[in-house]
């Protein structure tokens, strides 16, 4: 992987499309994704980005934004007034275009320079959306900014089956179990912590799997790729290698009624389960 640094000038973006009704701002302290060449980067929606990948393979490259706590803070004043006159609130999704805990986060920490100056100057709320058990790492920062600074902090971690591997697609970022102890280690420090099961991919054991879920985090949001990748009919994904591996384990996965279907074995287990978009958003929370 290609790793490069870059100062920003800005670091929060306005939301729109498919986030509009999940945040007011995103947030990235990376452009490309230290996980794009695992499994969860074979679907990814940010792959056909032209914008932000400028002509290179999703994968193979990390622009470190080494400034992006000095960008927030620089703007933060600004963006929180924008944000309650004409969203409601202040809410950023951490992140929707990378991922904020790759394993390049240990040497540059720029994920969290950005959550201690969030110590400082808060969001009303902070959704952090990760597939990396490195979050628990992030907890004595996580915690005060919730309880100290008074954000509402929420912890998304991306678990997309009970599966670890699909035939013929690369590992995933890390392990169904190592996700699953990272969200209880979240919630046992107080978090509400939500298991996104985004893009839903076949389930071997869907009973089995939302139990252990319902033992490690407060709700459950569920997504498929159809209507779920920001594009009409799931078209996004379709051109990736995602639908003929998930239809090699299961081909009724394919279809929105198996989300549909999986949702109500998840309501048998968790109190709040949610989908799409208004899942994402917390509106069932
Ligand atoms: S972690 Fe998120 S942004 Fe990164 S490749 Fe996976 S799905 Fe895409």
């Amino acid at each position: 992987m290609n790793v490069t640094t870059a100062r920003v000038k800005n670091v929060l973006t306005r939301a729109s499309g498919y986030l509009r009704p999940v945040c007011s701002h995103s947030l990235q302290p990376y452009r490309g994704c230290g996980f794009g060449r695992a499994l969860c980067g074979v679907g990814c929606y940010v792959r056909h980005n032209t914008w932000l990948t400028r002509g290179e393979e999703w994968g193979s490259f990390l622009e470190v934004r080494e400034n992006a706590a000095e960008a927030y803070a620089g703007a933060v004043d600004r963006e929180r007034a924008w944000a309650r006159r004409s969203r409601g609130a202040f809410t950023i999704f951490l992140s929707s275009s990378t991922d904020p805990f790759p394993p390049h986060e240990a040497r540059f920490g720029v994920t969290r320079r950005v959550l201690e100056a969030m110590l400082v100057s808060p969001p009303d709320e902070l959704i952090v959306q990760t597939h990396s058990p490195a979050v628990a790492g992030a907890l004595d920062l996580l915690v005060p900014l919730r309880t100290r600074a008074g954000a509402r902090v929420r912890v998304h971690l991306s678990i997309e089956s009970d599966r670890d591997r699909l035939e013929g697609l690369p590992p995933p970022a890390a392990t169904v179990d190592a996700r699953l102890a990272a969200a209880a280690a979240c919630r046992a420090a107080g978090l509400p912590t939500v298991v996104t099961v985004s893009p839903l991919l076949p389930i071997a054991d869907p009973e089995r799997f939302f139990a252990r879920i319902g033992e490690v985090a407060d709700a459950v949001v569920l997504d498929h790729y159809v209507g779920g990748d920001g594009s009409r009919n799931g078209a996004r994904t379709e051109r990736t290698g995602l639908p003929a591996a998930i239809a090699a384990v299961e081909v009724a996965a394919l279809d929105l009624a198996y989300r549909d279907r999986m949702v109500e074995v998840a309501r048998r287990h968790l109190p709040r389960v949610g989908v799409s978009a208004e899942g994402f958003a917390g509106r069932f929370l």
